[in-house]
């Protein structure tokens, strides 16, 4: 048998034990069909019942009132960045943009990419060198929208409470907190999120859009139109099958588990147990405010490049893998997505005390 493994990967990240291998144990008859979810068509009933199934439990799981469409799309979190201008950012063609991090630079660089389309940022967090969460913005005129990043994957700080955004038109890029944090979907007019984090593999993408605004949206191109892609439920052209079938699974996981409220109190634990032990820590560190600490994303340091590399390395030789910190800010990161079970953490903080121990 294969030794215990804690994958703390940013994304693509760890899933659920269960939904892994159910997956495996329908990969080569779904549904007794005879043959594997890759390999049936997208027109069929045994399709279009999972996606069915899965965008009513993704409703449930997140609360998505009837009048939001939600979109099964692909291009990941970078698509959104450009579709969201495309389709949102053509009446004043200003996008107010909060500067929390490297994927919010990233949103606003795509965004000036679109013809006619300024982007200015109304709130950054780079003063403290984006270890904490930007002041709130002062808005005194009206953007086509304002853009805000609820979890910064990189630096590790969230949105507990979203910013006064004075009844702007609100997108958010919930890529990496989507359903392990409570938010209120009517509080946005657009969500999105790349799905391997939270939701299961790479190459789809959750669009969550308010129907009401897709009147508004100019003629696309019919793969960036949020209208289009509406209208036609996502089957535009070949959807993700794969993909969105172990989504499926996901979300009936959560809902099993109780749903986002216990997700985000199991996500909480779990963070707390972490920080609480970098906090006590004389070897290692957490860079990040507490009141924007992530529950999701925690970067330390040792403050020794060569000791953060010879940790990293001792922690996967003990099946502690993947916590090399993003290149951007080095160190380490332990990524805690819903799927990362308390045991993990656990035998995170116990091998982070016996080396800790070692050194001294
Ligand atoms: N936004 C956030 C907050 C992210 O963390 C990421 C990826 N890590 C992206 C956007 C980009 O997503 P993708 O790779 O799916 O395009």
């Amino acid at each position: 048998s294969v030794a215990q493994i804690y994958n703390f990967s940013a994304g693509p990240a760890v899933l659920p034990a269960a939904v892994v291998r159910q997956v495996q144990s329908e990969l080569v008859s779904y549904k007794n069909s005879g043959m594997s979810i890759m390999e049936i068509s997208h027109r069929s009933s045994l399709y279009t019942e999972m996606e069915a199934e899965a965008e009513r439990n993704l409703r449930e799981l997140m609360r998505i009132p009837d009048e939001y469409d939600i979109l099964f799309l692909q291009g990941g979190g970078t698509l959104q960045f450009t579709m969201a201008p495309l389709n949102f950012a053509q009446k004043t063609k200003q996008i107010g943009f909060i500067d929390s991090g490297h994927w919010a630079q990233r949103a606003i660089e795509e965004a000036r990419l679109v013809p006619g389309v300024k982007a200015k940022v109304v709130a950054s967090a780079k003063t403290t060198n984006y270890t904490s969460l930007p002041k709130d913005p002062v808005l005194q005129k009206t953007y086509d929208y304002i853009h805000l990043t609820l979890n910064n994957t990189i630096e590790g700080t969230m949105y507990r409470t979203l910013p006064d955004l004075k009844n702007q038109v609100v997108v958010g890029d919930m890529s990496s907190n989507i359903m392990a944090q409570r938010y209120n979907v009517k509080d946005f007019d657009l969500i999105y999120a790349g799905a391997q984090k939270n939701i299961g593999p790479a190459g789809l993408t959750v669009v969550i859009v308010k129907h009401s605004l897709l009147h508004t949206t100019p003629e696309l191109p019919s793969m960036l139109s949020y209208a289009k892609q509406a209208a036609k439920h996502s089957a535009l052209n070949t959807p993700p099958v794969f993909a969105i079938y172990v989504a499926s699974l996901v979300f009936k996981w959560l809902l099993q588990q109780g749903g986002v409220d216990e997700m985000q109190k199991r996500n909480e634990k779990k963070a707390q147990l972490l920080y609480d032990y970098l906090d006590s820590s004389s070897l290692f560190s957490a860079p990040v405010k507490k009141a924007a600490r992530s529950t999701t994303n925690v970067p330390f340091v040792t403050g020794n490049a060569e000791l953060d590399q010879r940790f990293v390395v001792a922690a996967q030789e003990n099946g502690l893998v993947n916590l090399k910190g993003h290149r951007l800010v080095g160190g380490m990161r332990a990524s805690l997505y819903n799927a990362m079970p308390l045991e993990g953490v656990q035998k995170l903080v116990e091998f982070m005390e016996s080396f800790e121990q070692n050194i001294g």
